[in-house]
């Protein structure tokens, strides 16, 4: 047997598509310019291509976005002023914090000063609340893809076997949050979990979030399970140029599973087009508009 690869490029690409028919209907019909703000603090590499990612993205769909930069040096205080004048800002409608943000200044203080409403990533606590309540709000992107992709194979989730590897605040723990949401049996595993591989080999679901490479090998699937892989580690082959690999054995796992999610193009490209999608609901929900049906599920 060998799996569905499930393609998370073109169910990204179709979202993005939905985000910007409905970035338009907005514009015509309610002359509302969806708006993006990212700050960047300090001057790391990735994070400096991260966010110019994200504005092409976001011009592409018809979202206007705003770049403010911070030195690494600065101050707590003052990235706070920034994210205050944002909160008050009416042409911004989602606030982005790009981690990491220097040593020395607590990522969390940070999420709780931004306005709920316009917390994209989903990480204010008023947010990570309303997702363990199982009340609308903006979840967090990458879980929300995760969510994307495994609905793309299974129209009804409620009662399957889901196992989460890992238990980090950004992926791991909202994705078991969802899950549960969707009526699956969720379990957790974690680096103190005894015998994660048989864990493992009980479900229907696995989501793989360790930062592991290629960790999860044939062993541990059940056979037909769905596999979702949002581990993103660079590994170094010898002579060769470095490259991106996820958390599970593709290769082993892809016969055994019923489908799986690639590194690159499965979970990678959906964060970005849940991230567009949050902002066009951050803009309705808090002008009183109903979510855009294009946007609905
Ligand atoms: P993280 O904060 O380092 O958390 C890793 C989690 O995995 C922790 O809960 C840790 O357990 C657990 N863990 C580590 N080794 C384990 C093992 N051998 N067995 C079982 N559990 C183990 O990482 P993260 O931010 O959640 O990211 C996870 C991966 O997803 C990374 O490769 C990251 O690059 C990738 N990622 C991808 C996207 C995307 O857009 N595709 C977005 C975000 C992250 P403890 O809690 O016990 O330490």
């Amino acid at each position: 047997m060998t799996a569905t690869v499930i393609d998370g490029k073109a169910i990204a690409a179709g979202l993005r598509e939905r985000v910007a028919e409905a970035a338009s209907i907005l514009r015509e019909r309610h002359l509302i310019v969806v708006g993006l703000a990212a700050i960047l603090v300090g001057d790391d590499p990735a994070s400096h291509l991260y966010v110019r990612n994200k504005a092409r993205a976001c011009a592409e769909v018809g979202i206007a976005s705003f770049e403010h930069r911070l030195p690494g040096d600065c101050g707590v205080t003052e990235i706070l002023e920034l994210v205050a004048k944002l909160n008050g800002d009416d042409r911004v409608d989602g606030i982005l914090v790009q981690l990491p943000l220097p040593h020395g200044i607590d990522p969390r203080q940070v999420m709780a000063a931004l306005d709920p409403a316009k917390d994209v990533d989903g990480f204010h606590p008023m947010n990570v609340g309303h997702l363990w309540r199982d009340e609308p709000g903006l979840v967090p992107c990458t879980p929300q893809g995760v969510l994307l992709l495994l609905r793309s194979v299974h129209e009804n989730l409620a009662g399957a076997e889901a196992v989460v590897l890992g238990r980090s605040q950004i992926v791991g723990r909202p994705v078991a949050a969802l899950l549960l949401a969707a009526d699956c049996t969720v379990s957790v595993v974690h680096s103190k979990t005894r015998d994660a591989a048989a864990i493992c080999r009980r479900a229907d679901i696995l989501v793989a979030a360790i930062g592991r490479p290629a960790a999860v090998t044939a062993g541990w699937i059940k056979p037909g399970a769905t596999v979702i892989d949002v581990g993103i580690n660079r590994v170094a082959v010898a002579s060769r140029p470095s490259r991106l690999v996820g958390d599970v054995d593709f290769d082993g796992a892809r016969r055994i599973a019923g489908a799986i999610s690639q590194v690159p193009g499965g979970v990678g490209p959906m964060t970005i087009a849940c991230l567009l999608r949050n902002t066009l609901l951050a803009a309705c929900r808090r002008r009183g508009l109903p979510d855009p049906p294009l946007l609905q599920g």
